[in-house]
């Protein structure tokens, strides 16, 4: 399936009484993401693990007048079953339902060679990348299911469609997650309101990438705010009927 963005127009109100949750909200597209999400009329749930950072996204959104945002504190290295099931338990009782979940937070780990890659490093990478989205996404379905309307956004990246030499586990991660979200899509197609969809975000300028590309001038990449785009029309109910897709923002 082709899905062309170029002249997509998000309405102003497109997330209007939606109930959202950003992983990695703190910094670069996740930050992005909080705030276009909180600027369509969301109430954004900001998770991460550096809570300072969080604070600040809080205050940005509070600022400019948008729908009061949450927080929720949480390190997606190391939280277990029953960290992702309090999270659920505290939305349940905070807004009875979830109508959107856009898991973007990620680590890079090593670029280095198979042959000499860390085990720990390995480990790393595959808990937050693919462990946790597949603990946050199983605890976070019965609230979900509790939406009229609701998206998953799953983040891939090139190398996660095909594989580069240097990329490690965070090659193999993000594959995992194509597949993570291709069988999350296709066990809920027609007996949900769910809606399961990956986006690679592509080249943007961030930590992530400036780690990634230390030589890279990051004037020459498109920032955060200028690829959301995608990520609203996939978070919105413009996107209805979309699922099990894997969808380039730029
Ligand atoms: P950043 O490094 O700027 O932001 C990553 C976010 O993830 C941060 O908020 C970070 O939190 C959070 N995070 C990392 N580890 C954890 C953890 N253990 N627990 C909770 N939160 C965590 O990266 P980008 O914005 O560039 O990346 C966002 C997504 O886009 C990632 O999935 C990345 O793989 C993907 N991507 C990015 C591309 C790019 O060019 N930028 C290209 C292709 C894919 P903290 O603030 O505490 O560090």
């Amino acid at each position: 399936m082709t899905i062309s963005l170029d002249n997509y127009q998000p309405a102003a109100q497109l997330l209007e009484d939606r109930i959202v949750l950003v992983t990695g909200a703190g910094e670069g597209i996740g930050k992005a993401a909080a705030l276009a999400y909180a600027a369509h009329g969301a109430t954004v749930i900001l998770a991460g693990r550096t809570v300072a950072k969080l604070e600040q996204v809080y205050d940005l959104i509070e600022k400019t007048g948008y729908p009061q945002p949450s927080i929720y504190p949480v390190d997606l290295n190391g939280a277990g079953e029953d960290d992702f099931n309090a999270l659920r338990d505290t939305l349940e009782v905070q807004f009875g339902r979830l109508d959107g979940l856009l898991h973007n937070a990620g680590e890079l780990g090593e670029r280095t060679p198979i042959a000499n890659y860390s085990l720990s490093s390995w480990v790393k990478v595959m808990n937050v990348n693919v462990t946790a989205q597949f603990l946050l996404t199983k605890a976070l379905l019965p609230v979900l299911e509790k939406s009229r309307d609701a998206a998953i956004i799953f983040t891939s990246s090139s190398v996660g469609r095909k594989g580069r030499a240097f990329w490690g586990a965070y090659a193999v991660s993000k594959f995992a997650t194509e597949g993570l979200s291709q069988v999350l899509a296709d066990e809920l197609d027609g007996v949900s309101n769910i809606r399961v969809n990956c986006l690679n975000p592509g080249a943007t300028r961030t930590q992530m990438r400036a780690k990634a590309y230390p030589a890279e001038d990051p004037r020459t990449l498109k920032s955060p705010e200028q690829i959301m785009a995608a990520y609203l029309f996939l978070m919105g109910a413009d996107s209805k009927g979309i699922n099990g897709q894997s969808l380039d923002a730029q």
